[in-house]
């Protein structure tokens, strides 16, 4: 039946669409201030970025648009319950031990820690360099990378297999066309970055990984919200849509928004090579 469903076309939207912006501000202004003050003022050169992933999936590039597609989804039920493995080629010796095509499954969980330990690195550069403009602007674009997949991951059908429609025991398919509505959703809470920034708890996270599987299961584990509201999704009056969407877009906010205040704690223990001249 798997199978059968990965056959569904793959998502060519953005997910969120122009909320990434949004959201990806939010992030910033929610860290507290032991992030320095460049990084939570660099919303501007971050939110411009944050939509460079996308742009990857491109006909025009079609070595890395092969590459990028897998990294902005998890379909977590492939796994058939088998913990999510902690790195990328353990990952892929899982895949072929199931007989699953790890495109197929998605490799998002690791372009979020991947992406968030290279900041940890430009971060540890910065720590050494406090005044390198280059190393600053280094840190924002690599947090516009963080911020993609990380907000990607929050939207719930980026969790599961079932991302555009979902198959009846019947063999039809209720939903089609679901993922754009729920993406377009946030755009049209009219909620600002300070408003999802407001009030937010971030938190480091002890495990990287164990904090980016946490994320996927709880997002995964909305699907059937997401689709209990179908044929409410275009209707911004709805109170359940409102409500749902706007949880995922603040869990969006307080999720990026961990994952920079972890990269920033990481840094300090992160050692570069002493050839390493700026
Ligand atoms: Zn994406």
């Amino acid at each position: 039946m798997l199978a059968v469903l990965g056959c569904l076309a793959a998502p060519v939207n953005a997910w969120w669409g122009q909320g990434h912006g949004i959201l990806t501000e939010g992030a910033l202004l929610a860290l507290p201030e032991e992030v320095p003050t460049f990084f939570r003022e660099g919303g501007k050169v971050t939110a411009n970025v944050v939509r460079d992933a996308d742009l990857f999936k491109n006909r025009g590039t079609p070595m890395l648009n092969h590459a990028e597609h897998g990294e902005h989804y998890f379909n977590l039920e492939y796994l058939q319950g088998a913990e999510i493995p902690t790195e990328r080629y353990d990952f892929i010796e899982l895949c072929l031990k199931l007989g699953l095509n790890p495109k197929r499954v998605g490799t998002a969980p690791y372009a979020i820690a991947e992406w968030t330990e290279r900041l940890a690195v430009a971060f540890a550069e910065h720590r050494k360099s406090r005044d390198n403009a280059v190393v600053q602007l280094k840190c924002l674009v690599y947090a516009g990378f963080v911020a993609h997949y990380a907000e990607d991951i929050c939207q719930p059908l980026h969790a599961t297999v079932h991302f555009n429609g979902r198959k009846q025991a019947d063999g039809t398919v209720v939903g089609k066309g679901i993922h754009e509505r729920v993406d377009s959703s946030l755009q049209r809470l009219g909620l600002t970055p300070a408003d999802l920034a407001a009030g937010q708890e971030v938190t480091g996270m002890d495990s990287l990984m164990g904090g980016i599987v946490e994320q996927i299961e709880e997002s995964n584990g909305l699907v059937d919200e997401v689709y209990a509201l179908l044929g409410k999704w275009e209707d911004g009056e709805n109170q359940e849509v409102h409500a749902l969407a706007e949880e995922r877009a603040r869990t969006a906010v307080q999720f990026t928004a961990s994952l920079y205040l972890t990269a920033w704690r990481r840094s300090e223990s992160i050692r570069l090579p002493r050839w390493l001249q700026r």
